[in-house]
């Protein structure tokens, strides 16, 4: 069973702090979806019979393209796969990239869970980032979602924004909170090189809280997010009990999952083997070799089993439940703990472990917040296995 991503590579506008796969929409994206389908078809050929547990239209904004178009992608996805009757199908939208009729058009064609970018509710803060929309636009988008039919609803937020303060944050919270959203997805902004935001950062344009600042932020974020009945179940991500993303639970779970469009990533059992590969990561590229119907495939690598156990362990401490060390030992033969005692020891002298549970490998708060350092305890344990 796998869960199945989409790459919609087009926004209306680009962000300044946005360094992801996408481009202002152009000419080029009537033959993106036919493209796209073409990929499907090829796919289907190649993974007959594959069950599918959810979808996930992602990008740039996949509803810069019209309605009509995501539901015929949609379709070929069903006449290629087998959907699970439950199936999650997620898409991710902006406010101003979609209107009603849109929304209740996605709904009626099967999409059930919708993702809304709106970062923060204060409009100069979302001036000063780039973002395309205002509060109030995100307000009504949100409606017509819910007159449209969605009901299992994610709102994207950021912190560490050029002028924000943790009050900003917090009343962004509130407000989100007070819609009923059922899911909140709260990222710190990243600084990316390259992007407007950076040069204007490195220039002295533009200021950033600092990084005291943002993680008190972060902190305060996460307490209202749980007061507010937002349970933290990965590092960024909260939801309503039962609400967490299913789709995003295949890759921190370090499950089987195909992508298809520009630049996407896959990481599935290919002849036996576990691989990972990517799409070309230009939208010229991708097309010129769809055209000639020829999977746009970049990059194939096969994954030992080091590197499996090593990505288990990277995707799994993300997650608030931690790694299910039965379901480890059922997949590689080996106790998670035992395989790596000594970051595990190390990290357990400076308190980052939570032992409620003996049947999970799980952080505390803690220790979440020391995740990179502790992953690099458990790489190096990788490093010298493979050295041996
Ligand atoms: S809407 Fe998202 S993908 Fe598009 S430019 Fe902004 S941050 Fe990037």
């Amino acid at each position: 069973m796998i869960g199945v991503y989409v790459h919609i590579p087009y926004c209306l506008r680009k962000c300044r702090y946005c360094d992801f796969c996408s481009v202002p929409i152009d000419e080029t994206a009537g033959r993106y979806r036919s493209a796209l389908i073409k990929e499907i078809a090829l796919v289907k050929d190649k993974y007959p019979g594959e069950r599918v547990k959810s979808v996930f239209f992602g990008g740039g904004t996949p509803t810069a393209l019209p309605a009509e178009d995501l539901c015929a992608i949609l379709d070929a996805i069903r006449d290629a796969f087998p959907l699970e009757p439950d199936a999650e199908i997620s898409i991710e939208c902006n406010p101003k990239a979609i209107g009603h009729e849109g929304l209740k058009r996605l709904f009626e064609a099967g999409f059930n869970r919708l993702s809304i970018g709106l970062q923060a509710t204060q409009n100069e803060l979302l001036r000063r980032i780039g973002r395309v929309h205002t509060f109030e636009e995100f307000f009504a988008t949100y409606q017509a979602a819910r007159e449209a039919g969605f009901t299992n609803i994610n709102i994207d937020l950021m912190h560490g924004l050029p002028g924000q303060t943790q009050d900003d944050y917090l009343d962004t919270i509130r407000t989100v909170a007070a819609l009923g959203p059922t899911h909140i997805s709260a990222y710190s902004l990243i600084l990316e090189e390259g992007t407007p935001l950076y040069d204007d950062v490195i220039a002295g344009r533009e200021t950033l809280p600092d990084p005291d600042a943002v993680a008190d932020m972060e902190d305060a974020g996460m307490d209202l997010l749980e007061e507010l009945g937002y349970l933290r179940y990965e590092v960024s991500n909260f939801a309503k009990p039962g609400f967490a993303c299913r789709h995003n639970l295949i890759y921190w779970h370090n499950e089987p999952y195909l992508g298809l469009g520009v630049a996407a990533h896959s990481s599935m059992v290919e002849d036996g083997f576990w691989v990972r590969f990517s799409n070309e990561s230009n939208i010229p590229a991708y097309l010129k070799k769809l055209e000639k119907g020829k999977l746009p495939r970049a990059e194939r690598i096969l994954v030992n089993t080091f590197e499996q156990m090593f990505e288990s362990v990277m995707l799994g401490l993300r997650l608030v439940e931690g790694i299910d060390r039965a379901a480890f030992s059922a997949r590689f033969g080996c106790d998670v703990i035992e395989t790596y005692l000594e970051a595990y020891q190390k990290n357990d002298r400076f308190g980052f472990w939570d032992h409620s549970d003996p049947a999970y490998l799980r952080l505390n708060r803690l220790g979440m917040d020391h995740l990179d350092s502790i992953l690099r305890d458990f790489r190096e344990r990788r490093l010298i296995d493979f050295l041996r």
